[in-house]
């Protein structure tokens, strides 16, 4: 836990007591910093309450003491409606912060390295940490990605946070510097509280703010607004501004296509053998770190060691079971056509479990990825939406549930596919939809489907037994 002793005779409201709520609770309380905790919820209010919080509706609090308002990055504090409790922190002319920036002011000497984009956060953070951890460095890697931010352990000097950064926690900092900032890339999302486009990129682009001379920005640049952004922070004198573009040199930047990527000496690493980093979309990604970890000096081969390790994360592209040439993956983590055109993209011969909840424009806009699929087995609630957008252009089955899908999906793949000679077909769990309909979340579904993949006949297990 991260001691925030710095912030003695300070006090906060804490709005929003799930994961780094309660964390941020608990680290002000271990210092005796005093703090009213709030959550629409009841229960939650009972765990912050067991933490040591004071609970109180802060409507009917006299905020002239309080410092700041802490608030989850998940609850509006402008668009699309601003929860009370920011509207009553605003009219008492109290900032609002989040957790990420209390970390900073604890940790004044450490180092940051900052991660955000619309795709790739996850994957990137955890595989810097992941090459940075076996290379022997004193590291932590949170955020938005498994621990809070103040749930981790305090560093110091020479040691380095790894921080997955969302648009909402960007929002939310005030003195939080990024000695390292990447930026992998920009589409439409999240746009109900960032009001449009330019206001979603001016969210993220938080991430370079405060960055000084002697700080370096990584930045993907495969599409228009991040390439506007890279042209803004190359031209900021003394910070080092590294470009990652798809199979294309770029001066002092890294180039990445088909698993092998080229830092701009020339240095070239094959990592097409990593089966956790398939596809170009995770080149980037790759590349990114790539990125990070040479300006951290970190040497050439501890890097590559880095990535040939990696164990990837669970429900994106993980491959969870082989039986015979036949690999299982669960992919329970693309709730949209965008994420799941990355899945279909990095495979040639695929019996595919789709659907759930659909998303507007259903599965249409994966037309172009339809000569790589054997079949198709529908689930859930899109299953009409999806027969009649893939009627006529491939074979598919109405499945109803998630076994039943997997069970027709593995007898047809060991059917047609099993056998010397036969290239490596995939059964692939990559939904293109929510998974409310049948499932808690799609980390549920996830879970399922690899139990399931596990439990076939003969099945070899891969990936991590989780
Ligand atoms: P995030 O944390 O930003 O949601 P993840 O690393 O969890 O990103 O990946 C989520 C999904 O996004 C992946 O399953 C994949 O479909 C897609 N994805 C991952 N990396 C990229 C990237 N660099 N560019 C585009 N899509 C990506």
């Amino acid at each position: 836990m991260i001691d925030l002793a710095v912030l003695k005779g300070s006090s906060f409201v804490v709005l929003g007591l799930a994961r780094s709520g309660l964390a941020t609770v608990r680290a002000l309380r271990a210092a005796a910093i005093d703090c009213v905790a709030w959550d629409d919820n009841a229960a939650s209010r009972d765990a912050a309450v067991q933490a040591g919080a004071r609970v109180a509706d802060p409507a009917t609090i006299d905020w002239s003491g309080v410092t700041a308002l802490v608030i989850s990055p998940g609850i509006p504090s402008t668009l699309p409606v601003p929860h009370p409790v920011a509207v009553a922190a605003r009219a008492a002319g109290k900032p609002i912060i989040c957790d990420v920036e209390l970390l900073a002011r604890a940790q004044p000497e450490a180092t940051f390295v900052a991660i955000t984009g619309t795709n790739g956060k996850s994957t990137t953070t955890a595989l810097i940490g992941h090459i940075l951890q076996q290379a022997g460095l004193r590291c932590q890697v949170g955020g938005n990605i498994g621990r809070g931010a103040l749930d981790l352990d305090p560093l110091g000097k020479g040691g380095l946070y790894v921080l997955e950064l969302s648009s909402y926690q960007l929002e939310l900092l005030q003195t939080f510097h990024a000695d390292i900032a990447v930026w992998l890339n920009i589409t439409p999302d999240h746009i109900d509280r960032h009001g449009d486009i330019p206001g979603y990129v001016a969210a993220k682009k938080n991430i370079f703010q405060r960055q000084r001379a002697g700080d370096c920005a990584v930045i993907g640049i495969e599409d228009e607004p991040s390439r506007e952004v890279e042209r803004e922070i190359a031209a900021r004198p003394g910070i080092a501004c590294i470009p990652v573009a798809l199979d294309r040199p770029v001066a002092n930047g890294i180039s990445y296509r088909a698993g092998v990527l080229v830092d701009a000496d020339g240095y070239t690493v094959d990592f097409s053998d990593v089966l956790t980093l398939p596809g170009d979309h995770n080149g980037q990604n790759a590349a990114c770190a790539w990125a990070v970890c040479r300006w951290l000096d970190l040497p050439r081969e501890a890097i590559v060691a880095g990535m040939k390790t990696y164990a990837g994360l669970p429900h994106r592209q993980e491959r969870v079971a082989a039986v015979g040439n036949i690999v299982y993956i669960n992919d329970s983590k693309a709730t949209n056509a965008d994420a799941t055109a990355r899945a279909l993209s990095s495979y040639d011969d695929i019996y595919w479990i789709l659907g759930g909840q659909a998303k507007e424009g259903g599965v249409a806009p994966l037309a172009s990825y339809f000569d790589r699929i054997r079949h198709a087995f529908l689930i859930g609630e899109a299953t009409e939406l999806f027969a009649g957008q893939l009627e006529g252009k491939l074979p598919y089955s109405r499945c109803g549930d998630l076994q039943s899908a997997l069970d027709a999906a593995h007898a047809l793949a060991q059917r047609e596919a099993q056998g010397e000679g036969k290239g490596p077909a995939v059964v692939l769990l990559s939904p293109a939809c929510a998974s409310w309909d049948q499932w808690k979340s799609y980390e549920h579904r996830g879970d399922a489907f690899r139990a399931m993949a596990r439990a076939l006949p003969g099945a070899e297990i891969l990936g991590r037994a989780a």
